[in-house]
């Protein structure tokens, strides 16, 4: 048999259509926790040893004929401007069409993406792509677990292979998954049998973690399918603060025939059906979580962690609101850092003061509609960074950061002691390395904030006492029960146990 030849790219963006601000061309150009946009052969260069789904692919398929083709994401945020997904979607389909004559294509997609026109970026894109491709032709594509998989994407991609942690330290191995898939479609010469299910309730961010029940036991179902004639089976448990008909959980499955491959998805469906009452959603209101991370400190050796889940960065938030901080503060935290909280003027400021000075500083809160202020304070500037440093945990080790200046202020109070490590570029804490490249050695501290709702918990839960979930403002609206949905499928359950939507 001839060596494949493959075109690869990738577009991942996971879109909140309740956050404030809108992702647009220059978002999927620069850098951020992961690379910019990157285009031809330096996709080789540049991905091949990362945490990332296209560099497993590539790792796996190095008996293949790789054209790569393009490969950007943009930090999590509101809708994707139409031109910017127009312009990206153009350079994708014209790098496939240049390719010539190929044997398929490989895609390393997100899945949760929403433009202004279209409520299934992923599926419109995909309809682009079979325009150049023809019906026929092998798509491979990989997913995030945060997917809202769409019966259009689960139709115009031949195959999809989607995370099976969360946080997501097999992104390169679902990549080398999809490769396998790829493999299996092209030996086959048609495509598999496929079978697709969607659950009749949202299941929320804070407690999807694969590292807790009852997200761990459905997983590891994944990883031992009945021998035989599935070829693959996979759950995605979905992002929910995106207010579209296809939001939430779906299973997916691909077998030799269609009844087999029913019988995966239907198992997996009921298995999800029956763990609904064991979903735990453990937000605790922000002043409450202090306090009793405070309590557990006294008598602890190790921090506690403390998430500021709904103003994650990587669920689409502005990563710039100050409740928990200021809860830190009202509380008389000692020993506490919070980062990394996103405020360009502030961290440009702190620059601009340089290191030892004081001043008063006026620190995140740029969105009241989020329900809170600028937090203001005298601040000593101790630490100064360019935010450039590499990550050193499970998900994204070996990647470079680039977060634009930052800088780590001690907050000036009689009653507390606590650090706010601003940025200038959006990003969440999910590795140490935020804390360490600035001089901050988390494991040192009685409590550290993290602007995470999940992906801290791969980094920082080895090194801590326990970890807390705290309730305070943000764009990633965690009690789905609250959420302003409009556009939902009819019947579908705001959160486990949850109200019905009903529209208006
Ligand atoms: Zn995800």
């Amino acid at each position: 048999m001839k060596t494949p030849r493959i075109a690869i790219a990738g577009f991942q963006h996971e879109t909140n259509t309740f956050a404030p601000i809108p992702t647009l061309l220059e978002d999927f150009r620069t850098p951020g926790a992961w690379p910019g946009m990157t285009i031809g052969d330096d996709i080789l260069d540049v991905f091949h040893d990362l945490n990332i789904p296209i560099g497993g692919f590539i790792a796996a398929a190095k008996d293949w004929d790789l054209v790569p083709v393009l490969w950007t994401n943009a930090e999590p945020g509101s809708y994707v401007a139409q031109p910017a997904f127009d312009t990206i979607a153009a350079m994708i389909c014209d790098g496939i069409s240049a390719a010539g004559d190929i044997d398929g294509v490989y895609l390393d997609l997100h899945g949760a993406m929403v433009t202004d026109d279209f409520e299934d970026g992923e599926g419109e894109l995909l309809a682009r792509i079979r325009e150049v491709t023809g019906p026929h032709l092998p798509i491979a594509a990989s997913l995030d677990l945060h997917a809202n998989i769409t019966p259009d994407m689960a139709e115009r991609a031949s195959s999809l292979a989607i995370y099976r942690t969360y946080p997501h330290i097999d992104m390169a191995a679902t990549g080398a998954r999809a490769k396998q898939l790829l493999a299996a479609e092209l030996a086959r010469g048609e495509p598999f049998a496929r079978a697709f299910r969607q659950l009749d309730y949202l299941i929320p961010l804070q407690a999807q973690s694969t590292m807790r029940e009852p997200g761990r036991a459905l997983y590891a179902m994944l990883d031992a399918p009945d021998a035989g004639a599935v070829v693959s089976a996979d759950i995605a448990f979905g992002f929910p603060p995106a207010d579209i008909f296809h939001c939430g959980a779906t299973m997916i499955a691909y077998a030799e025939d269609r009844a087999t491959a029913d019988c995966a998805a239907d198992d997996l469906l009921s298995a999800l059906k029956a763990v609904e009452d064991r979903f735990i959603n453990p937000l605790i209101p922000a002043a409450e979580c202090v306090n009793r991370a405070m309590e557990i400190a006294a008598t602890a050796t190790r921090p506690v962690i403390i998430a500021d889940a709904q103003d994650n960065p990587g669920a689409g938030a502005t990563g710039d609101t100050t409740g928990l901080l200021e809860a830190l503060v009202a509380c008389g935290a000692t020993k506490a850092v919070l980062g990394i909280l996103w405020d360009p003027d502030t961290a440009t400021r702190a620059h601009a003061a340089g290191h030892g000075a004081e001043f008063d500083a006026t620190i995140g809160g740029r969105y009241p509609e989020l329900g809170c202020t600028p937090f203001r304070a005298r601040v000593r500037v101790e630490k100064l960074s360019d935010g450039q440093f590499t990550a050193t945990g499970r998900m994204y080790g070996g990647a470079k950061a680039e977060l634009g200046l930052c800088a780590s202020l001690l907050i000036m109070d009689e009653n507390s002691e606590v650090r706010v490590v601003v940025g200038s570029v959006r990003a969440q804490n999910a590795d140490q390395a935020n804390f360490t490249h600035i001089g901050i050695d988390p494991s040192r501290q009685n409590i550290v904030a993290v602007k995470s709702t999940v992906h801290f918990l791969a980094d920082y839960e080895p090194i801590c006492e326990q970890v807390l979930f705290a309730e305070a403002p943000g764009a990633n609206p965690c009690q789905l029960d609250s959420i302003p949905f409009t556009r939902l499928r009819n019947g579908v359950r705001l959160g486990p146990g949850g109200p019905t939507f009903a529209p208006d």
